[in-house]
């Protein structure tokens, strides 16, 4: 086939762009029905046998938007056509049969070349889209590096200030505990209140760094657990006499319901305690005085996508959990903070929570804890009506064989 002219065309199409080789065979068929002859087309050189009766080929050249595209040659045998008469020159046949020809060549060019149009289009935008796709995600893997870069430059900042913050800090308290005792002299009473109140917000500061320290551990992967069997009935009860006195003072009542022969859990029962008594804390802080509590301790059966940690990958069965929900019934959580609670730092209303002696760390750190021991942690929550946490702790099988408590 010939190649066509590119110059002055931004956007260059062969011949086959536009007249496929199926349309060629239909009009083709359509002479054939029509006249009763059989031609044969090419579009450009003849074929041999075409060649051979030279009078009987027909060159029609095809232009195209001003340029010339190759050749159209038709093979057409004159002296079967039913018009042909030996009077008339076999050229003045050929031209009528080109009349004929030329418009339908030229409307299937027009055809062809709005789809072929149509198809380099779709083809720009296709690529267009492919590009903007291939730009963002190379902008996405950029900033994931800088975030975790900025994570890490994060983490090891509130690990290094944290810890050198602690040191002074003990001195703080170490002294006052010194001057309450009355060793180092007797005391005014107002004296002893100013030292009490330097004494507890240092104890109070003590535990945030404490957390803080825990926090970044916790981001850097670097927590350590202490994994044991834990009788998650005797530490829920021991939390709950704990948190005791707090309960108590806003007239809260706390309810405990642990389902009968629990299995034991293998996990660290320092984490653990610090887990639920931090929920704990929370239902009590986020609860009007005179409201309920309740601590509901149970087996389940989980989906394998709520496992997380080191064993989630273990076949696709569901496996068994023990689920642990803490519910309130206290000023409850918008749903369009519920994901957000578990960040570091984030607090639905700083203010308030502040003046309760919140942080915004605990939940993250109870997510990180008990996502560690291969759980899950969420959250179901009604503003006004109170907030339920539930704490799914996957049992491993191999663990749980024979290893029930006493
Ligand atoms: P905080 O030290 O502020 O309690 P947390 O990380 O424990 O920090 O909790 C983050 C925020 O989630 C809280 O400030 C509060 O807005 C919300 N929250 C947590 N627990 C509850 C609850 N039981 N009821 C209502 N809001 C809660």
């Amino acid at each position: 086939m010939q190649a066509p002219e590119q110059a002055g065309n931004e956007n260059p199409f062969e011949l086959s762009d536009l007249i496929p080789p199926s349309l060629l065979e239909e009009i083709r068929g359509a002479f054939q029905k029509s006249l009763g002859i059989t031609m044969s087309f090419c579009i450009g050189a003849p074929t041999k046998e075409q060649a051979q009766s030279d009078r009987e080929n027909w060159p029609i050249p095809i232009e195209f938007e001003g340029r010339h595209l190759g050749v159209f040659r038709i093979h057409l045998p004159i002296k079967r056509l039913p018009l042909w008469n030996p009077s008339i020159p076999d050229t003045e046949i050929a031209r009528v049969v080109e009349s004929l020809l030329r418009p339908l060549l030229a409307m299937l060019l027009w055809m062809g070349y709005r789809s072929h149009l149509a198809a380099q289009v779709q083809l720009q935008s296709a690529e267009l889209a492919h590009r903007t796709i291939e730009n963002y995600k190379m902008r996405l893997e950029k900033s994931e590096g800088v975030i975790q870069s900025a994570e890490r430059i994060k983490a090891n900042l509130l690990a290094t200030v944290s810890h050198e913050l602690r040191t002074p800090l003990t001195a703080i308290i170490g002294y006052s505990d010194l001057l309450l005792s009355g060793l180092a002299g007797e005391l005014l009473p107002e004296q002893a209140e100013y030292i009490e109140t330097i004494r507890n917000k240092g104890e109070e500061l003590l535990a945030l760094i404490g957390a803080m320290i825990e926090l970044s551990k916790s981001e850097r992967g670097a927590i350590q657990l202490d994994r044991t069997q834990v009788d998650m009935r005797a530490l829920l009860e021991e939390v709950v006499q704990t948190l005791s006195f707090q309960a108590e003072k806003k007239q809260i009542q706390v309810e405990l319901d642990v389902e009968k022969d629990l299995p034991p859990f293998f996990g660290d029962p320092l984490r653990l305690r610090q887990v639920f008594r931090n929920l704990l804390e929370n239902a009590l802080k986020f609860t009007d005085e005179g409201g309920k509590v309740r601590l509901c301790a149970k087996t389940k059966e989980i989906p394998q996508e709520d496992v997380t940690g080191p064993g989630a990958a273990i076949f696709g069965l569901p496996r068994r959990a023990l689920e642990i929900s803490v519910t309130d019934t206290g000023i409850g959580i918008d749903p369009a903070h519920q994901e957000r609670i578990f960040e570091p730092f984030f607090q639905v209303d700083a203010s308030a929570s502040r003046s309760q002696g919140g942080t915004g760390i605990g939940l993250a750190l109870v997510k990180s804890l008990v996502e560690a021991h291969g759980g899950r942690i969420r959250v179901e929550s009604k503003v006004g009506q109170g907030s339920t946490f539930f704490v799914s702790l996957p049992l491993d099988e191999e663990e749980r064989e024979g290893s029930r408590l006493d």
